[in-house]
């Protein structure tokens, strides 16, 4: 049975929503990886960062690919889109994380998972929730984790 993978997808720089849209195809035509589900796309303001408002989602991904390459591919995807790194937390064309890779627990230098930083961010939360439901992650439920982040300005995209 392939893993069971959640992707979390973002962009603030140029057509936001339409990269989304657009690396959601460049995954789902990835040969070693299907999507399942898809949660709305949310708009929200950068934290710790600067420019315009984020577009962001997450997908639920069936793969046989292993996390490390499940990463490269993610960061091939990224770099169609013209990612740069010119220094930390910059704006970005598109950013994809693997967020959860069945229950596996990982920590590389290139490559931590679960996401180190998913359980602190609404925009990650309320997708995961839209389409996994009040799961439970290392630090808690997400419902919960969702309330201790509720100051984040977080809306659903028409
Ligand atoms: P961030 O997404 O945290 O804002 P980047 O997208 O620039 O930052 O990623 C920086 C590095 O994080 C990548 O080069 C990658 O090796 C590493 N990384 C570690 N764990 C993960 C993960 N679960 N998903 C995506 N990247 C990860
Ligand atoms: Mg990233």
């Amino acid at each position: 049975m392939p893993a069971l993978a959640y992707i979390g997808l973002g962009a603030n720089l140029g057509a936001a929503r339409e990269t989304v849209h657009a690396a959601l195809r460049d995954l789902a035509a990835e040969p070693h990886i299907e999507i399942e589900k898809v949660a709305r796309l949310y708009s929200s303001a950068p934290i710790d960062s600067s420019g315009p408002n984020y577009v962001n989602t997450v997908a639920s991904i069936r793969t046989s690919l292993n996390p490390q390459q499940l990463l490269a591919c993610l960061q091939k995807i990224e770099q169609w889109h013209g990612r740069e790194r010119p220094y930390i937390n910059a704006p970005r064309t598109l950013d994809l994380d693997l967020l959860l890779y069945d229950d596996m627990t990982l920590e590389s230098p290139t490559l931590t998972i679960p996401h180190p930083r998913m359980h602190l961010r609404a925009f990650v939360l309320q997708p995961l929730h839209d389409i996994a439901g009040n799961i439970r992650l290392a630090q808690g439920y997400v419902e919960t984790l969702l309330e201790l982040c509720q100051d984040q300005s977080l809306l659903p995209m028409a």
